[in-house]
């Protein structure tokens, strides 16, 4: 069975139902941006002190799931810091000269994001490497025995630099960020606060419960939080007078086959492959993949750490495991004498 993830409606991956909303949504400032108080604590010091020196912000590297914020944060170091972003990609930035066109067009100060960094190529590492350090630019210029390096002066900038996984950074880049932020999961509570506040920007009327039930079944995720929220509108709009309220959201959530924990289809085909085909494991990342025809990073980054959290599977040396919550969730008996070596 394939699926496309960009389809989920649960996917944390942005997809082009986002984009009209994205941007108005986004928090400009660090006090709008709620929840990460780890986080935000750290970072409201760091820029403080960058301020008072009259420095720029040291790198930041921002890790954690697709859709928890840190885009948003990114656009919020740069406001704080009252300079432009310029925001790219890993796999936009292509050769090197692509990364040196962009370095030096940033003005003094600027912030520098590089969303999904870690699938920069070897060679364009090569140059952020002196650029984060010294703020230079090494250019080769010849080729063979008569080529040599010349040295160019960048303004000085902040990379911000996001990824899934910390991990999956080379050792090298990983070590030239000053400040390495991880961002977690959100609580049901902030959530809720997230959705009130994207209702009353988006004009949609809703009353706390309802905030609540969309909140408790968006994974944990703000990017989702909101499009369940436009989702449920849609159905208040067409059955109630437009007040999206607990009863109209749990309608309009099980509609779109959500569950009370916000898994769908896709989390539930992965749990019961699990429990079906290899006895609720310990199975490898990769068999469940090829089993459920995902990819194995969609599986670890996009559904994993939500049913961890829920603590539906667990890791294990020899591989993923159902857990007895993931069994009850489910509706299925586990088999007695099955022993977790979590
Ligand atoms: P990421 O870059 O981690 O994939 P984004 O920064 O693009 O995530 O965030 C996705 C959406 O979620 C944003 O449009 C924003 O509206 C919302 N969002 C994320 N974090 C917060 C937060 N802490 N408070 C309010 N809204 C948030």
């Amino acid at each position: 069975m394939e699926f496309d993830n960009n389809e989920r409606i649960v996917s944390p991956d942005f997809n082009s139902a986002d984009s009209e909303t994205e941007i108005s949504l986004r928090p400009k400032t660090l006090n709008d941006y709620i929840g990460q108080e780890k986080a935000k604590e750290n970072l409201k010091i760091y820029i403080e002190a960058a301020k008072n020196r009259g420095e720029n912000l040291d790198h930041v590297l921002l890790y954690g799931p697709p859709g928890l914020g840190k885009t948003t944060l990114a656009g919020i170091i740069a406001n704080e810091m009252g300079v432009q972003i310029r925001v790219t990609s890993g796999p936009a930035i292509e050769k090197p000269g692509d990364l040196a066109a962009l370095l030096t067009n940033l003005n003094d100060g600027d912030v520098l994001f590089i969303d999904e960094i870690h699938r920069l190529s070897r060679a364009v590492e090569e140059v952020l490497y002196p650029a984060m350090e010294d703020n230079a630019l090494d250019i080769i210029i010849g080729k063979g025995p008569s080529a040599r390096s010349i040295r160019l002066d960048l303004p000085r900038f902040t990379l911000v630099g996001a990824t899934t996984r910390a991990g999956q950074l080379s050792a090298p880049l990983r070590d030239r960020f000053g400040v390495i932020l991880r961002l977690e999961l959100y609580t049901t509570e902030q959530l809720s606060q997230i959705v009130q506040r994207s209702a009353g920007i988006l004009e949609i009327s809703m009353d706390k419960k309802g905030a609540d039930e969309i909140a408790s079944r968006s994974r944990g995720t703000p990017r989702i939080a909101n499009r369940l929220l436009k989702r449920a509108r849609d159905f208040a709009e067409v059955m109630d007078n437009g007040v999206v309220t607990e009863e109209n959201a749990k309608i309009a959530l099980s509609r779109m086959e959500i569950d009370k924990l916000g898994l769908d289809n896709i989390d539930r085909l992965l749990l019961t492959t699990m429990i079906r085909n290899y006895n609720g494991g310990p199975v490898g990342l990769e068999t469940i993949a090829a089993t459920i025809g995902e990819e194995s990073v969609t599986i670890e980054d996009v559904y994993e750490p939500y049913l961890l959290q829920l603590g539906f599977i667990a890791k294990t040396p020899r591989g993923r495991v159902v857990t007895p919550l993931g069994y009850k969730h489910m509706n299925i008996d586990m088999p007695g004498q099955q022993t977790l070596e979590v």
